[in-house]
């Protein structure tokens, strides 16, 4: 394509050819990342993305090595048999602080380690931490609690996961049954459509399943019947107006128990907003109200202070 073409295309009227360039580029990788034949129109802002995205990477790379990630924990509580509640579960939450950067949000981590091809290593990291630090909570402050572990869609392509996951659990000496994986509906059809057996050979090996923000992707219900998933999270955005989304909840919840699943909802905020979900029978419940993600010590430190008193 010659510079005239591009020009014509273009609509920076008195750019400068460098600039082009450089938007041309943006729009460039930006169509990479969508895969193979396609194109992108560059659209404002996309070099800035692209000088973030190249400006985390860099970061990201060594961000294991020099220690910067960490692992967070938020209960999830189970009001089925008792009106206190219990914890029955933690979901493990990577954290990622860099000096130059400071506090990353795990979605742009996630997404940018997506993009460079390192999502596989951060997150068996992420499980390996999870499954560690589920010894010493299992040991210390909930006996019967699992540990859910939010894998992507690209880790579901990963031929060793299962295996891999099979071995830390065997290290850590912990039944296969104290893991969830959390996988967003999105991620399992892709997996499905592609003929991948991962999530089936999880289940089978008797490793929970959990579907991730459910009710917010465009995925048809057609494939509810065949998902081998044990609980079903209903994503947060319906807690957030329940007082409008109650008769969809409710309909949400016996539709996931007449398939035998566990219906949990997240985005708990409110007194309020927990007792609408206990009418409607949402038993299993998680949410800043019940408990913010937290690192391993704040537990530890609840258990000692209560020793104490
Ligand atoms: P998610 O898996 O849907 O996790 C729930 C998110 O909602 C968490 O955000 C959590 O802190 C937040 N949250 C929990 N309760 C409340 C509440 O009551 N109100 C509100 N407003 N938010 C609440 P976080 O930790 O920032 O994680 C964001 C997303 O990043 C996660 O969404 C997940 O998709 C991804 N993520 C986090 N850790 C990992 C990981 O280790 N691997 C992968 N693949 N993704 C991860
Ligand atoms: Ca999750
Ligand atoms: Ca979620």
């Amino acid at each position: 394509m010659s510079v005239r073409d591009v020009g014509s295309i273009c609509r920076f009227g008195g750019d400068e050819f460098v600039s082009v360039v450089l938007y041309a580029d943006a729009a460039m990788y930006q169509a990479k990342n969508f895969g193979k034949r396609r194109w992108v129109q560059y659209t404002a802002g996309m070099e800035e993305d692209m000088l973030r995205k190249s400006i985390i990477s860099q970061h990201l790379y060594h961000a294991k090595d020099k220690n910067e990630l960490s692992v967070y924990y938020q209960p999830i509580w189970d009001f089925t048999d008792n009106p206190e509640g219990c914890i029955v579960s933690f979901e493990a939450l990577l954290r990622w602080h860099n000096s130059t950067l400071g506090w990353v949000s795990p979605e742009e981590a996630v997404r940018v380690a997506e993009e460079i091809g390192i999502i596989n290593d951060i997150g068996y990291w992420v499980a390996r931490q999870a499954l560690t630090d589920l010894v010493v909570l299992r040991q210390q402050v909930e006996p019967l609690a699992t540990m859910a572990v939010n894998i992507s869609a690209i880790q579901l392509h990963e031929p060793k996961l299962v295996i891999l996951l099979l071995r830390l659990l065997n290290e850590k000496n912990l039944k296969p049954s104290y893991l969830v994986i959390e996988l967003t509906e999105s991620a399992l059809i892709d997996g499905i459509d592609k003929g991948n057996n991962t999530v089936r050979d999880l289940c089978d090996l008797g490793i929970n399943i959990s579907i991730d923000d459910f009710g917010t992707g465009c995925s048809s219900l057609a494939y509810l019947h065949y998902i081998p998933a044990n609980t079903i999270k209903i994503d947060q955005s319906f807690v957030a107006h329940i007082e409008h989304n109650g008769k969809t909840v409710q309909h949400i919840r016996q539709l996931i128990e007449s398939y035998n699943m566990r219906a949990l909802i997240e985005g708990v905020e409110t007194d309020d907003q927990q007792n609408a979900l206990l009418e409607l029978g949402i038993h299993l419940q998680q949410g800043y109200l019940l408990g913010r993600p937290k690192p391993l010590g704040f537990y530890l430190a609840g258990m000692a202070a209560n020793k104490k008193s």
